[in-house]
């Protein structure tokens, strides 16, 4: 067996004699597993059928060790393990299989954009920015909802055959990880990324050095490097500063994710949006759309303006449309916070060697992100700057749109705010992603094989009804309970690395029943979360977990920002409340580390799957999109996606209705009241209504409502579509080149 991996500071050292490739990881392999390398190095594996069982296999404890990075754990697995499997019949006749189902997907020609998305060549693609992407909890370099919609949109993207490149920033350490002491208090660290162990390519040019741009950050040169993951079709680069030519401090500038102050993140920003548009010309690239994902690219407009000024040698102001016109942006936070703002000594100095080069002057270049116009005092703003320089620009659902237009009305004084050029386009979630095997095998029975290739289709979903209630019920139960095992292990190993005495960590083979009614709650625990909500009234709450006859039983999970004081004490409640009760000992949970191994589990495995934002706060959720693939019920404030989703009576329920106040202490007052009675009188008699066999035929009723009216509307592959009809093509009627090669056609 290999010895553990040793993060940190030997990590280094270990690499150099490890740098991996594709090539030489198919070297290493015997003979028949070589087509694994391929399989391993796109991460279009995690969303097959088959997925991990074809690594997994090779040896369990070790994947659990390599964190589920297929790279590591083939090219460390045991010598004698691959030599058994690579004699075995079985295990090379199922690699070959999914090999051939690769060659074929990367190849595949017929997709859905070739017919609805001519215009879109892959020499002139759309170029995703985003500072955060969720692929595969492989891949640590995301924190919450922005990241994981982003790999979303990549995986649909790629299935559809949309044209589409993705830029983003390759962090050392990542987002923290999580821990929380014997006081509940939320401890966070970093761990390394070795980048030259995961499933990514460092690009190198013809004589194998690797290509760089550089840029100029205050007054020193720094160099990026960039390493392209592949997702499905679509080539994700990632943006990296940690060279040994760079100075230390450089070095560290694509470090953390949302870590560090002010200078960090601008600098950040920077290598993003204009080392992004570096780094596609150096890739010889020219995209026909900038997709900015929230307001963190928003510099690469500026990029693109001083390279239009190069070619065409007009001043800024007249390649403005033109810039505009290859630009759009997408809105995801009605949070103030949420919003990037940089002082004016910030933006001076970072930009005054840059605004020159655009032959603007000082107070021209803070214009472009001042919110009002002519005042000096204005903080220069990363959103103003994208809606300004965007042809379209999008709020991520209904209510978010028009929360979106009342938000930015100051920058259209001229007009009425429902004319406020901000339209919405609703999140989804990509369904072979998030949907459990178990579930996909039932649906591919009784909607059919393709059901996964047409999951917009509401006609396809209508056929859940057919599906036998005991069949879908068992099958909802079995992912319950490896919720539940999942839940005990991660439990087990917090409280042995807490040190907690014995009885405690064999006390974890107690937790959770999978007979009980059991909710989850999973998010960053951002005050608008109100993770705390369910703690109103303590005495009522503890009444309905705690009902010896229908009990009810809650799994929490989410980081706290490192920064934010209010969401670790919120953690630390629900933690010391969860230990002050024996009632509660087993029935409610915290899972440490949130990520998407996690995430996967618990929507897979939940009955009820609750959120209670402070409304209009939550732009849309997508966790609870994740839950109704798989059969789970959603009990939720009426914000984001909800708005549009729940149906009363059909679909699952919706906390303090349309009751709204801006005392926000009256407003958690009103919602708890109504969460706790949702709970007793409606959700919990309707869960323990069993028939002589112990199915709840209401219940499944929910469930198969929860499926039918919100699968085919919550997904990226609708999503897509819309971005693709609504944001990039109307765009293209004015770009020359593209709409000429369509036409020649
Ligand atoms: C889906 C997902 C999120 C987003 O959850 P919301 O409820 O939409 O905030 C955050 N983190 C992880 C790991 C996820 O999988």
């Amino acid at each position: 067996m290999q010895p553990l991996p040793i993060w940190g500071v030997n990590a280094k050292s270990m690499v150099q004699d490890n740098f991996l490739t594709v090539t030489k990881l198919r070297d290493k392999l015997p003979i028949t597993l070589k087509p694994l390398a391929d399989i391993a190095y796109n991460y279009w594996w995690c969303w097959t059928n088959d997925r991990v069982s074809l690594f997994r296999n090779i040896d369990p404890d070790a994947w659990d060790r390599w964190k589920h990075n297929p790279v590591a754990m083939l090219a460390f697995a045991h010598p004698v393990r691959l030599s058994q499997l690579a004699n075995d019949p079985d295990y090379i006749k199922r690699v070959k299989t999914v090999a051939e189902q690769l060659k074929r997907y990367m190849e595949e020609t017929e997709t859905w954009a070739a017919q609805e998305a001519r215009q879109i060549s892959s020499a002139n693609p759309v170029a995703y920015f985003c500072a955060e992407f969720g692929i595969h909890e492989s891949l640590p370099i995301y924190s919450g909802g922005l990241g994981v919609l982003a790999g979303d949109h990549l995986k649909s993207a790629s299935d559809l055959g949309v044209p589409l490149v993705a830029v983003g920033l390759l962090y050392r350490q990542g987002y923290f990880v999580q821990h929380l002491s014997r006081i509940g208090w939320q401890e966070d660290h970093y761990e390394d990324n070795i980048f030259e162990q995961m499933p990514m390519e460092l690009i190198t040019d013809a004589s194998g050095k690797p290509v760089t741009v550089e840029l100029e950050i205050r007054t020193r040169k720094v160099k990026v490097q960039v390493w392209r993951v592949m997702v499905g079709r679509v080539s994700l680069y990632l943006l990296d500063t940690d060279r040994p030519d760079n100075d230390q401090i450089d070095r560290w500038l694509t470090g953390h994710l949302y870590g560090g102050n002010q200078d960090t993140r601008i600098a950040q920003e920077v290598v993003l949006g204009i080392g992004g548009v570096r780094v596609l010309q150096a890739l010889g690239i020219e995209p026909a759309i900038y997709h900015m994902n929230e307001g963190h690219a928003a510099f690469c407009t500026l990029e693109v303006a001083r390279s239009e000024m190069l070619k065409t040698g007009k001043s800024f102001y007249d390649v403005e449309a033109t810039v505009r016109s290859k630009s759009v942006f997408t809105t995801h936070t009605p949070v103030p916070a949420g919003h990037d703002v940089f002082s004016g000594d910030t933006i001076e100095s970072y930009f005054s060697q840059y605004w020159p080069k655009l032959n603007l002057s000082e107070e021209q270049f803070m214009a472009l992100g001042a919110r009002r116009l002519g005042d000096p005092w204005e903080p220069f703003s990363m959103t103003v700057l994208a809606l300004r320089m965007s042809r379209t620009a999008n709020g991520v659902s209904e209510l978010h749109g028009e929360v979106s237009r009342k938000m930015w009305h100051i920058l259209y004084p001229e007009r009425e705010v429902e004319q406020v050029p901000i339209g919405y386009i609703t999140n989804g979630v990509h369904a072979r992603t998030w949907t459990a095997p178990l579930m996909s095998d039932l649906y591919s029975s009784y909607l059919g094989e393709d059901w996964s290739s047409r999951v917009a289709d509401p006609q396809m979903w209508a056929k859940v009804d057919d599906i036998p209630d005991e069949e879908i019920w068992w099958r909802h139960q079995l992912l319950k309970e490896r919720l539940i095992a999942h839940t005990r292990s991660q439990v087990k190993q917090a409280r042995q690395q807490r040190g907690e005495d014995n009885y405690w960590i064999s006390s974890v083979d107690k937790l959770l029943d999978p007979n009980v009614l059991t909710i989850g709650f999973a998010r960053r625990f951002s005050t608008y979360k109100r993770g705390y909500l369910l703690l109103h009234d303590l005495e009522r709450a503890l009444k309905i977990l705690g009902n010896p006859d229908r009990p009810v039983q809650i799994i929490f999970s989410g980081k706290a920002h490192p920064a934010d004081e209010q969401g670790k004490r919120v953690l630390q409640r629900l933690f010391e409340w969860s230990r002050k009760h024996p009632e509660l000992h087993n029935r409610l949970v915290i899972i440490e580390n949130y990520n998407m191994h996690t995430g996967r589990k618990l929507v897979q495995g939940v009955d009820v799957w609750l959120n209670t934002p402070r409304r209009p706060l939550e732009a849309s959720g997508t966790s609870g999109q994740k839950v109704c693939f798989n059969g789970g019920i959603n009990c939720s404030v009426l914000d984001g996606w909800w708005c549009e989703g729940y149906e009363e009576g059909v679909n699952g329920w919706a906390i303090g209705e349309d009751a709204h106040t801006s005392d926000q202490e009256r407003q958690d007052k009103i919602d708890a009241e109504s969460l706790y009675r949702l709970l007793e009188e409606e959700i919990v008699p309707l869960y323990y209504d069993r028939d002589a066999n112990g199915i709840p035929h209401g219940w499944v009723k929910r469930m198969k409502g929860s499926i039918k009216t919100n699968a085919p509307r919550f997904n990226t592959d609708r999503m897509i579509a819309e971005y693709v009809a609504k944001i990039y093509l109307p765009g293209l009627a004015t770009n020359l080149q593209a709409v000429r090669a369509s036409v020649m056609v």
